[in-house]
């Protein structure tokens, strides 16, 4: 157990808002992306700075938050809201921001950074104080929508490397034949799909000929706010489901966990609060023996090294979407490089998340900056 310790007080912030352009342009079923825009919140007590980033886009196509109405928020509401206040542990923080709806990927930006602030006020890693432990974790990659031989190219260079499982982006019309030689070529990877929504239940028989492909799941098929619909098709097609968007809260996971809409959870912190949140869904998977994974969202450094930390809890029996961070940005925001090795990646060792700030590459890459004082 961690020490003991008296509430921690949060003197100040700096919220700022990040661009950095992509190696790849990324391309699912809802769109590309050539550039990774977020806001980036450095959260400060004492001399400590505890980090996190927000994973909402520019536009609400994955979900419905805007990095625009998160930086707004952020700055006006949730910053001001915890300024000069002690919180005793990490998790009076998420309920303090409880009673807002929805904005799961703002709040997030705030709880996290006070996670990374508490775990180095303790002087502990972040996995110790998640409950999570090892020197690395399990990692797979996620291919965007390519040409199929572009796609087969890039399956046999990451299988190379080592990745563990391979998840290809899919889409009307770009799926069953994209699935078929993938298998052809690579009769033993680990392949499941990622749909982002684009399904509906009108097509459960196109869905149930994916069932020939031996996936280990497929991943949130239908409507991005949908659960029911998902447990109608998990009766008509062998392959597990896996939810991703659908889950923003503990309680969508429950209903999810007991309707049968979901076999394999994908749990992305950013997405559902918080690292409170996040625990809780992994512990109520695990009531239900439903394995979990960590999903990513294109994050910076900052945001991968809190992914890693979690990933670490003893449910996360799947590879994750924490690839190389080489594979998305020639320069991170961070001074470490989170590399994978042979298909694993390295715990970033030291108190909180393990990563301190590249300022030069920070300063080049921010395109506004803004103070928060008590
Ligand atoms: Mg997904």
């Amino acid at each position: 157990m961690p020490p003991l310790r008296a509430p921690l007080r949060i003197d100040g912030a700096e919220l700022r808002l990040v661009r950095l352009p992509l190696v790849t342009p990324f391309t699912i079923s809802t769109g590309t992306m050539t550039e990774k825009v977020f806001p980036l919140l450095i959260l400060k007590s004492g001399g400590l700075e505890g980090y996190a980033e927000g994973v909402m886009d520019p536009l609400p196509d994955y979900l419905e938050e805007t990095t625009a109405g998160a930086m707004a928020l952020l700055r006006d509401t949730l910053l001001p809201q915890v300024m000069g206040h002690s919180f005793a542990h990490p998790q009076a923080l998420a309920r303090a921001l409880s009673p807002w709806r929805a904005n799961f990927m703002a709040r997030a930006t705030l709880e996290m950074a006070f996670w990374d602030l508490w775990a180095k006020s303790l002087g502990l890693p972040l996995q110790t104080v998640l409950g999570g432990e090892g020197g690395a974790i399990d990692v797979g990659v996620s291919l965007g929508i390519a040409p199929i031989p572009t796609t087969l190219d890039r399956i046999a260079q990451h299988l190379d490397q080592g990745y563990q499982r391979i998840k290809l982006k899919v889409k009307p019309g770009h799926d069953l034949a994209l699935l078929r030689a993938a298998r052809e070529a690579f009769p033993q990877a680990h392949l499941t799909v990622d749909a982002n929504c684009c399904y509906s239940l009108a097509d459960s028989a196109l869905i149930a000929r994916m069932d020939a492909f031996d996936l280990d799941y497929i991943e949130q098929p239908l409507a991005w706010d949908d659960i029911h619909d998902h447990a109608t098709l998990q009766t008509r097609i062998a392959t597990p489901i896996c939810l991703d968007e659908s889950i923003r809260t503990p309680d969508h996971a429950r209903k999810a966990l007991q309707t049968g809409a979901a076999r394999v959870m994908n749990i992305k912190v950013g997405r559902v609060g918080g690292h409170t949140a996040a625990r809780a869904i992994h512990d109520l998977c695990e009531a239900f023996a439903v394995p979990v994974w960590c999903g990513g969202m294109l994050e910076s450094g900052v945001g991968r090294a809190h992914n890693i930390h979690l990933s670490t809890l003893p449910g996360f029996t799947k590879p994750g979407d924490t690839s190389s961070a080489s594979r998305y940005f020639t320069r991170d925001i961070i001074e470490q490089r989170l590399e994978t090795v042979a298909g694993r990646m390295p715990v970033p060792p030291g108190p909180g998340i393990g990563v301190t700030l590249d300022l030069d590459t920070l300063k080049t890459a921010t395109l506004s900056h803004a103070e928060i004082l008590p």
